[in-house]
């Protein structure tokens, strides 16, 4: 039996991950900003549920010492939550992006530190993008390319980047960055594209259970290894 925590998982990916990741038979704890939205998505599945904002210190500091309290080691950590940033490019918008989708990664990743090496095989998951990519978004054969989502697409950047660096500085865990595919949840429907959460899921669940072997400071999508 493993335990497992997935920053906003309350729906979209988040959630279809936790479901897979619980019929797999792991302790998961959905976490989720809203309490109300959290505690609904927990109850729906038969996960647990932390409060967790990516963007507060003290909110993820506590969902950790949950966790701490009730399990004493955590063994996957899937930093999922992340925002589009779609809107105007300006600086309160370029903080919004990052704080969230980058400086999150940070902060959870710092404070569930001590738990992940209780584990025997301590796992990290970063739920990233291509869009991320340097590689894909200066690709004029890939999607990527004519996406103008410039705080999106650096923010992404960041958080892939992370994922290297921890990779190299906890060589005892596996860190890896994703691509899930472009999935219909409430972050593309304005774009009306995207396959079926569960399918994206997949991806997130084959490299959060990787075994002690598996590979660590990559990003992949479901075909296997992206150029950077
Ligand atoms: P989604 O349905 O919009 O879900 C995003 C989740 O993140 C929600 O649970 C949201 O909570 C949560 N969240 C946002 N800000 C948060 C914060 N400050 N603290 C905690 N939770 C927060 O989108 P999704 O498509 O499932 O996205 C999941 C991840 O996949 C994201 O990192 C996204 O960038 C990545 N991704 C998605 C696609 C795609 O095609 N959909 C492609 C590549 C990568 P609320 O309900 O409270 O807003």
């Amino acid at each position: 039996m493993t335990v497992a925590l997935i920053t906003g998982a309350n729906k979209g990916l988040g959630f279809e991950t936790a479901k897979q990741l619980l019929e797999l038979g792991h302790t998961v704890y959905i976490g989720a900003r809203d309490v109300e939205r959290g505690e609904k998505a927990a109850a729906t599945l038969g996960a647990r549920f932390v409060q967790l904002d990516v963007t507060d210190d003290a909110s993820v500091r506590a969902a950790l010492a949950v966790v701490g309290a009730d399990e004493g080691v955590l063994d996957v950590l899937v930093h999922n939550a992340g925002i589009l940033a779609d809107g105007a490019v300006d600086g309160p918008a370029a903080l919004r992006a990052f704080d969230t989708n980058a400086v999150g990664v940070v902060r959870v990743t710092e404070a569930a530190l001590p738990l992940l090496r209780k584990s025997s095989n301590p796992v990290v998951v970063t739920v990233s993008s291509s869009m991320g990519s340097f590689w894909a978004v200066t690709n004029p054969d890939r999607p990527e390319f004519g996406l103008p989502l410039a705080l999106y697409s650096a923010s992404k950047a960041a958080a892939t980047m992370l994922t290297v660096h921890y990779a190299r500085s906890e060589p005892g865990i596996k860190f890896n960055a994703l691509e899930p595919g472009a999935t219909a949840t409430d972050m593309t429907a304005a774009f009306g594209i995207g396959r079926p959460p569960e399918e994206s899921a997949r991806v997130v669940v084959r490299l959060a259970t990787i075994g002690p072997d598996g590979p660590t400071g990559t990003l992949q999508d479901e075909s296997g290894e992206l150029p950077w």
